[in-house]
């Protein structure tokens, strides 16, 4: 195996580790205990990361009943929230602070936190989201003063019948904006991605060759695409008119199909095509569209194999090229 994972076995008679527990014998007793692997950093969020107040509030107490939760004695919880604490004073939390909440966690009976909790709904209950940014954390407040003033308001106080709590959605962070997280899909997938029903699906053509109906010169159709496929080569086919368009992208069909679109009904000298089909033309019942051949993401070889299928079926046009000042 060239991997680079390690696999390990732990064999002990009295103790075993699984996720974040140690489960152990002790006087023929199963206990269990907190369990964090030696690579664990431990790194907290930081007590000056921006974040809202509460967020930042609520984790030591959250990660304190856990370590509650799972200590099932209370001198193991006293060990193992003592570490906890060194950890949060190296990410900036008070230990005073600290301190205060582990009293009012050990305090807490194990067995109520071992219960799944019931959360009351607030039905009815409006909820303003923001993005979050320092400047609005005193929105929950603002809101709450001048109530008055939205509820005086015949529109305004349609939508807050209620005084509305305030939410915050995450902000692009440091991180966001430094490492992207939406690792490029392969090709492959993306000639793989379905449609969920388009206009534009309804007039692909499905048949596995294209004859052009001015001269029978016949091509054959590349199987396996669809209106998201990248890199085509494509054949529009007025069937009212008996004329065939052929074009290539490097985006997919669906996307040049929209930028058709616009120019058939809006920019009728942008090509041939807009031309041909700016009057008396039924973009759904007259025209069918042909992906002849998918995956082409070098541009010179797209521009060979479109002068290939002119050929072949010999249109005699020119490409179906977009101007350079085309504002997509
Ligand atoms: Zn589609
Ligand atoms: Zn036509």
């Amino acid at each position: 195996m060239k991997s680079k994972i390690k696999f390990q076995s732990c064999i002990s008679k009295d103790s075993v580790n699984f996720l974040d527990v140690t489960v152990r014998i002790s006087k023929n007793r199963i206990v269990t205990s907190v369990y964090s692997k030696p690579t664990d950093a431990h790194l907290y969020l930081h007590k000056k990361s921006c974040h809202p107040h509460h967020v930042i509030k609520n984790i030591p107490k959250g990660q304190f009943i856990r370590v509650r939760r799972i200590c099932s004695n209370i001198e193991d919880f006293n060990v193992h929230a003592e570490t906890m604490k060194k950890n949060f004073v190296a990410r900036g939390y008070d230990p005073r602070n600290l301190d205060q909440v582990i009293k009012i966690v050990r305090k807490m009976n194990r067995k109520d936190l071992l219960q799944d909790k019931l959360r009351p709904t607030k039905e009815g209950n409006s909820v303003l989201v923001c993005t979050w940014h320092p400047k609005l954390r005193n929105m929950s407040s603002i809101l709450k003063e001048n109530y008055n003033i939205l509820n005086a308001d015949i529109k305004l106080n349609k939508i807050f019948k209620e005084r509305s709590t305030v939410a915050f959605r995450k902000n692009r962070t440091l991180g966001n904006q430094l490492c992207r997280n939406d690792i490029k899909k392969k090709k492959e997938d993306q000639m793989d991605e379905k449609c969920t029903g388009c206009k534009l699906c309804r007039i692909i053509g499905k048949r596995d060759t294209l004859i052009n109906p001015q001269n029978g010169a016949k091509v054959e159709v590349k199987p396996g695409s669809s209106c998201k496929t990248i890199g085509i080569i494509y054949a529009v086919h007025c069937k009212k008119c008996k004329q065939i368009y052929i074009g290539h992208t490097g985006e997919s069909m669906s996307k040049r199909w929209s930028k058709h679109k616009y120019d058939i009904i809006n920019r009728p000298l942008q090509n041939e095509l807009a031309t041909h089909c700016h009057k008396d033309h039924d973009l759904e019942k007259d025209l069918e569209v042909h992906i002849l051949d998918h995956g082409i993401t070098l541009l010179a070889e797209r521009e060979r194999m479109e002068d290939k299928f002119i050929c072949m079926l010999q249109t005699h046009q020119r490409r179906l090229k977009f101007r350079s000042s085309s504002i997509w």
